[in-house]
């Protein structure tokens, strides 16, 4: 929803020889609309009087305005005027229409000022611009339909008006000049209210705004020299172009209540229209979506003809050889086909085999890996239909039995049914018990609710679920026991592997308290934990709750050797327990604890302050220290020394790694990572692996200590050869995470392409933030033109230092994606294969852009 309608404007050249155009005919009253206060428009310039004074040059007030102003004010002045005297009639359609829904109520300066995204007093200087005979100290509070209007219509009008109007903005009272003064008071009070930068921050932007329009040296400027400023500089118009309304705001702010929502979507259909074709591409069967989905449609008709067959098998077994009662069938269809998913829904689990067949390009082309925590839920589902199938028939059947009561066949074992004691169906009842429990906990609301160590205790019920199955059908041992080996196996195997030194049990090395709730946890590496980016391994803090593990991506990289790294956000019980615990630590005065803490929330430059502590000095003094543990290091109290160490240490157990489809970076060619929030975490991995590979191509000169990469370098011996890196954060201050990250990959790509002319760029990074919404609207103008200033004299990014520019809004995916198979450089759309962990509703949204674009596309779910 960010272009508008292909809007044309009449843009009015004067030429001063000329006679003026015929249009500029209309007086000032016929504009008037009464806001709240009333205006006085007759001392408002009546410029069509003046150009068509019989005298011909324009009388007292358009002399004196030529004398004062030169050329671009005075073309813009004209421009201006000659908009303002347009009658209601001569509005472009496009516009009248649009405001159609806003109603016939006044409407108060805070609707405006959210109706055209940007701030009230901006809307207030904007009224004051046009109606110059306000009186200062009078509010004004309310405006009308048709003001709305006309500042829809001068805000969509040429570029030379727009300039004007935001000079005027800026400008003190009187208009014709922008002083030092005015200037400061106008960017302290924008970006006070935007709450975006800190107070030295603002006073350092403000400095660099001044130096830019030269107002460190003088006192004031005039519209001509502002002009010239701004015009020079081809990305600060482009800025100014986005000083505009786009009608279709009218509609998106749900605080005016007579919007007409169907109307303007009509009329607006080409917005909407988009939308309804990714919907359609998605949903429709096409010919691409068969081919993309191909394994899924294999496999999805291989389990339904297993299924079907089951059915048919029962069927021909039960009515022809054996004769039994059409509710017997039922029952034993349901039974058969029980059977079969309750060994499926096992193998769906087995997370090393899966592992495995990740590992393998050719199995998981022909096995859709990913899919299989989705085909386990709906596996869950199937079987809780097939459970209610085989239960109902079974108990309409007994009812139907004369040799016992109806509770003696469900309750007792006396009718001796099964194989097991007559079990069969007493164990069917504790079956169905156990199985409502695991459905009931298994529900979304019980496992994103903040319930989740529910759904997780009780789906451990699934253990005597498979034992009283099997006391309960007499072949179901024939189709689990292969499944249930190896699940239990695998369990086994975590259960070894977590408490061993080696590879599972371990502790804390350091902490980092990071922006926005989110804390890093730098954990002594086990010696023989091997895992690969993106992979995620899960945790348990003993300290902090003793049976719990929960699954983190492991941020660090496999090249960094002595310490595994992990972002948490602070979101439920745990993770905020986990960070009030080393937040609290960290203010403890008396250390207790071996841990260093670092508070890169308070002191930014923390956050890279551990990984450079870890680059200088290695764990490996710790690592000594762990080898010396079973010294005798003499007795204090009765407690060795290494014992006090030990009970210091922040104990951690790892499970994992777990493998996800972040695994298939480095097999594809053009690679588009996409992080929403904390979602980042498995991407950061990828771009350190990335650097730490580079950095392992280094050559040293022997002569002249120059470095020199190998073959390797950034894109040799590797399939991948492009990354795009898409960050989107709420606030700006959470791309301190991994800014140490970024700011050294930065770094070594332009040192790389320096001494590698011939090379492409590897890495594009993009980051957006959107506390701060739309792109390209009115209220942003401001802070646009300061963030391309500071980029041009500062060479860096106002929010990161980065070389990379922070957009502010959401990002255009339609647009970026656009870019990345347009160009010179640009990807055929079969190399591009897009990577996402987020927000689910974004990854609707990627996936839709991914349809229509033919990317591929994984995600990884938190
Ligand atoms: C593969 C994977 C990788 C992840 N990587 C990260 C990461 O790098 N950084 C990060 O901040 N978060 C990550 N998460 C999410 C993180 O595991 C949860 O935020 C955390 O477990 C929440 O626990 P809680 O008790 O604080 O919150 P709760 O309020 O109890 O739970 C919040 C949500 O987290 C999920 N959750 C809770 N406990 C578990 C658990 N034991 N196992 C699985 N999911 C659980 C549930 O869906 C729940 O709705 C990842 C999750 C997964 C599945």
């Amino acid at each position: 929803m960010s272009e508008s309608p292909s809007i044309s404007h009449t843009t009015l050249e004067i030429d001063e020889s000329s006679q003026p155009p015929v249009i500029i005919t209309t007086t000032m009253q016929q504009l008037q609309r009464p806001l709240k206060h009333k205006i006085n428009f007759h001392s408002a310039p009546n410029f069509s009087a003046f150009l068509r004074s019989p005298s011909g040059h324009g009388g007292g007030f358009l002399h004196n305005l030529i004398q004062r102003t030169t050329a671009h004010r005075q073309k813009a002045d004209i421009q201006l005027q000659s908009l303002l005297n347009e009658p209601e009639e001569s509005l472009p359609t496009f516009i009248r229409r649009a405001s159609d829904h806003l109603g016939s109520e006044q409407l108060s300066i805070e609707q405006v000022s959210k109706l055209l995204h940007t701030q009230p007093f901006i809307i207030e200087r904007l009224v004051r611009i046009l109606y110059s005979s306000i009186d200062n100290d009078k509010d004004i509070t309310t405006l009308s339909k048709s003001e709305v209007q006309k500042l829809t219509r001068i805000l969509t009008s040429t570029i030379d008006v727009r300039a004007l109007i935001f000079f005027m903005i800026l400008a003190e009272k009187g208009n014709d000049y922008v002083t030092n003064n005015g200037l400061r008071q106008f960017y302290e009070k924008y970006l006070k209210h935007l709450k975006t930068f800190d107070e030295n921050r603002l006073q350092e932007v403000i400095q660099v705004l001044l130096h830019k329009f030269h107002l460190d040296q003088k006192s004031q400027i005039d519209f001509e020299e502002f002009y010239s400023i701004v015009s020079k500089d081809s990305t600060l118009l482009e800025s100014l172009s986005q000083f505009t309304v786009h009608p279709a705001w009218f509609i998106e702010s749900s605080s005016i209540p007579s919007i007409k929502q169907n109307k303007f979507r009509r009329f607006f259909s080409n917005y909407y229209s988009q939308q309804k074709i990714y919907e359609q591409q998605t949903n429709k069967l096409t010919i691409d979506y068969i081919k993309d989905n191909l394994s899924r449609i294999i496999l999805l008709i291989l389990y339904l003809l297993i299924n079907l067959a089951l059915i048919i098998y029962v069927i021909i077994y039960r009515t022809i050889k054996i004769k039994s009662h059409v509710l017997v069938i039922f029952a034993r269809i349901g039974g058969i086909l029980l059977n079969f998913n309750c060994a499926l829904i096992v193998i769906l689990m087995l997370k090393h085999a899966i592992l495995l067949i990740r590992t393998n390009k050719l199995l998981r082309k022909l096995i859709p890996v990913d899919d299989h925590i989705d085909f386990h839920k709906v596996i869950g589902r199937i079987i809780a239909v097939l459970a209610i199938l085989h239960t109902i028939a079974h108990i309409a059947n007994f009812g139907r039995l004369d040799d016992y009561s109806w509770a003696t066949y469900m309750f007792t074992t006396k009718p001796d049914i099964g194989w097991i004691g007559g079990f069969a169906p007493l164990s069917g009842v504790i079956l169905c018990v156990i199985l409502i429990v695991i459905i009931i906990c298994s529900m979304q609301w019980i496992r994103r609710g903040g319930y989740f160590q529910i759904f997780y205790w009780t789906h451990l019920l699934y253990l005597p679920f498979f034992v009283f199955l099997i006391i309960h059908a007499e072949n179901f041992w024939k189709w689990i026991i292969g499944p249930l080996s190896l699940f239990l196996l695998e369990k086994i195997y975590s259960i070894l592997t977590r408490y061993s030194s080696r590879s599972g049990r371990t502790y804390l090395h350091s902490v980092t308290i990071e922006q926005s709730n989110v804390i890093s946890l730098t954990i002594h590496r086990p010696k023989n934990f091997s895992f690969k980016p993106g992979d995620y391994m899960s945790i348990n803090l003993p300290r902090v709750a003793l049976h719990e593990f929960h699954p983190f991506t492991i941020s660090s990289a496999p090249e960094e050797t002595d310490y595994l790294r992990i972002h948490i956000q602070a979101v439920g019980n745990w993770t905020k327990q986990v960070y009030q615990r080393f937040k609290e630590m960290s203010e403890d005065i008396v250390q207790e604890n071996q841990i260093k803490i670092y508070r890169a929330d308070i002191h930014p430059e923390e956050s890279a302050a551990d990984l450079k502590n870890i680059e200088q000095n290695h764990i490996h003094d710790i690592d000594n220290d762990d080898d010396n543990d079973d010294d005798d290091d003499g007795n204090v109290s009765g407690i060795t020394k290494s014992q006090v160490k030990l009970r210091k240490r922040e104990p951690v157990f790892i499970k994992g790694p777990y493998s996800s489809c972040a695994r298939y970076v480095f097999d594809c060619k053009h690679v588009v990572l996409i992080g929403g929030g904390i979602g980042i975490t498995p991407y950061a991995s990828i771009l350190s692996s990335l650097m730490a590979q580079c950095r392992a191509s280094y050559v040293v000169c022997k002569h002249c200590d120059s470095i020199n990469y190998s073959s390797k370098g950034l894109t040799g011996n590797r399939r991948l050869k492009k990354v795009d890196f898409i960050w989107v954060n709420r606030d700006y201050k959470n791309f301190e995470w991994f800014l140490n990250l970024l700011r050294q990959f930065e770094q070594e790509q332009e040192y790389y392409l320096a001494s590698n002319s011939n090379e492409k760029r590897f890495l594009d990074i993009r980051l957006y933030f959107t506390e701060i919404k739309h792109d390209q609207n009115i209220g942003n103008v401001p802070l646009d033109l300061v963030t391309k200033i500071w980029a041009e004299i500062a060479g860096q990014d106002i929010f990161t230092n980065l070389k990379s520019k922070t957009h502010i809004g959401r990002p255009q995916w339609k647009n970026i994606f656009n870019e990345l198979i347009s160009g010179e450089n640009a990807s055929t759309a079969n190399d591009v294969s897009v990577f996402f962990c987020g927000p689910s509703t974004m990854a609707k949204a990627i996936q839709n852009h991914c349809a229509t674009f033919r990317f591929r596309f994984y995600e990884e779910k938190f």
